[in-house]
């Protein structure tokens, strides 16, 4: 969705956003139980468990230190993200957007860490935000609200919606 501004080489040399550390644990991605039910057929040893309504990786046992900054990458990233269209999370497709439920509403918000987009003008971000870009993104969210993270400080916002 956003391969205007990102491509698929830039995100395989980076990974950054694959990976968690335990204090960022929050951010690993939702999928729906018709998609945890396909890939777990499909991928055995991948690992769920509930959040909020929805399914997240399960990826706990995967930490091999003490230490707060070890990352653990996702079960789905094999030199890139394996899967496909149908079966990537909201959460990825859209990344480095995110929505979030703020203030009453849905605020489309942008990931200050990506290093791609961060080199990129805020402009370039707001105008897909305010654009066709945001209006499916906010479609989509606002049918799925189980998909939705709460409002975290830090994430500047692009684009606004009143109602849920
Ligand atoms: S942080 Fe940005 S460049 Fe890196 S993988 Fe994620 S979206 Fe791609
Ligand atoms: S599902 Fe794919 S894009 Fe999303 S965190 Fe996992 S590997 Fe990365």
């Amino acid at each position: 969705m956003l391969s205007s501004v990102l491509s698929r080489e830039e995100c395989a040399k980076c990974r950054f956003c694959c990976s968690f550390r335990r204090q960022s644990l929050w951010e690993t991605p939702l999928f729906d139980s018709e998609t945890v039910s396909r890939l777990t057929e499909k991928y055995p040893s991948a690992k769920f468990k509930p959040r909020a309504g929805a399914f997240t990786i399960d990826i706990d046992d995967k930490y091999e230190t003490d230490d707060p900054e070890e990352e653990a990458l996702c079960p789905f990233n094999v030199n890139g993200c394996v899967l496909d269209s149908a079966d990537k999370p909201f959460d990825c497709s859209i990344w480095p957007l995110r929505v979030m439920s703020a203030d009453g509403g849905l605020a489309i918000c942008l990931t200050p860490t990506c290093p791609v987009i961060s080199g990129k003008p805020t402009d370039v971000m707001r105008e897909l935000a305010e654009g066709e870009v945001g209006d499916k993104v906010i479609g989509y969210a606002a049918a799925h609200p189980e998909m939705i993270k709460e409002y975290k400080e830090g994430f500047p916002i692009l684009r606004r919606f009143a109602e849920k």
